[in-house]
């Protein structure tokens, strides 16, 4: 039951799960985007983007923003950009995903809620417990038609509720049996990517560690033609962060992962790569530079606007450049 008492398919409001998603993409050597959102006008964004670039797209709520925006309002913020889509014509296959989903009630209340795909993140357990409960979650989702994301290794770096010192890359011995026992519909793995904006400790000049491409060979030879999921994949763009700093922001020692890693990595078994980071920078860039050249602006629409407008952008600028998902819808 959710919060406002009623159970509802994905179906009846328009979203599409994951499954076909990634065997066109697999199909295709392109990875869909999974853009993270918790306010209207990210949520125009994307879907304006999406529609614009004729890419599929990957709604993702987290936890955090469930608690930020109120799980019953981002449900049908969802209906609302599906009818809202639907309206301007020629509408793209959106699904509404769960990211890092952290217990069974609370995959079990997205999928009632009409979330057409979730990730239940079990990679802080140990390892048969993370098999335990993905496994749990995909028996509940399977017979509703909704995918299931699981992860196995931990990312370093800090995303809502989840946080972590040190990445430990995923072990790709385990992949077969995971995949095997859980029945999940795609894995995220660990091969160097971080959450947040401050993703590797570098010295200026030094340039970024290369992704960890050996791995995620090795577990496409294990698990041929599974899709395979990465997170935290934002590139933390340099002119965003100029940007911030500028305008009087601080934040200095910004790096992520270089836009030509996630292209290789887009053209092999990973169909699914997470962008959040980049989205928060271009609005905070955006509204920066607004209060610092019209102090005087005090209509949250003669910021958010333009903050709006930039992010259409950027998430074209990633669907064309990328992903390489720009014309597969
Ligand atoms: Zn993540």
């Amino acid at each position: 039951m959710t919060t406002s008492g009623k159970t509802v398919s994905f179906k009846e409001l328009g979203f599409s799960n994951t499954r076909d998603m990634f065997a066109k993409a697999m199909k295709g050597g392109y990875a869909v985007p999974a853009y993270n959102f918790n306010n209207m006008e990210q949520l125009q964004a994307i879907i304006t983007a999406c529609v614009q670039s004729r890419s599929p797209v990957i709604l993702q709520v987290s936890k955090g923003a469930r608690e930020y925006a109120n799980a019953t309002l981002l449900r049908y913020m969802g209906l609302g950009a599906i009818q809202m889509m639907n309206e301007m014509g020629n509408p793209v296959p959106v699904a509404l995903h769960l990211d890092h989903g952290d217990s069974f009630d609370l995959a079990q209340s997205c999928i009632d809620s009409g979330f057409s795909s979730v990730m239940i993140d079990g990679s802080a357990l140990p390892y048969e417990q993370n098999i335990e409960l993905t496994r749990k979650v995909g028996e509940y989702a399977h017979p509703r038609d909704v995918t299931v994301e699981g992860e196995l290794g931990v990312l370093a770096g800090i995303e809502e509720h989840v946080s972590s010192e040190k990445s430990h890359y995923t072990d790709p011995r385990d992949v077969e049996d995971f995949v095997k026992r859980t029945g999940v519909d795609s894995l995220a793995i660990s091969i160097g990517t971080s959450h947040g904006a401050f993703k590797f400790k570098i010295k200026p000049g030094e340039s970024v560690p290369p992704l960890r491409f050996d791995i995620l060979e090795e577990v496409e030879r294990r698990i041929p033609g599974f899709p395979i999921v990465l997170h935290g994949a934002s590139s933390v763009l340099t002119p965003y962060i100029e940007m911030i700093n500028k305008y009087g922001g601080k934040m200095e020692g910004a790096v992520g992962v270089p836009e030509e890693q996630l292209r290789r990595a887009a053209k092999s078994a990973v169909c699914k790569i997470n962008i959040d980071s980049d989205g928060r920078l271009v609005m905070t860039a955006i509204i920066r530079k607004v209060f610092a050249e019209k102090p005087g602006e005090f209509d949250p629409r003669k910021y958010l606007g333009p903050a709006r407008e930039e992010l259409v952008k950027m998430y074209i600028s990633k669907n064309e450049a990328v992903l390489g998902s720009a014309g597969k819808a």
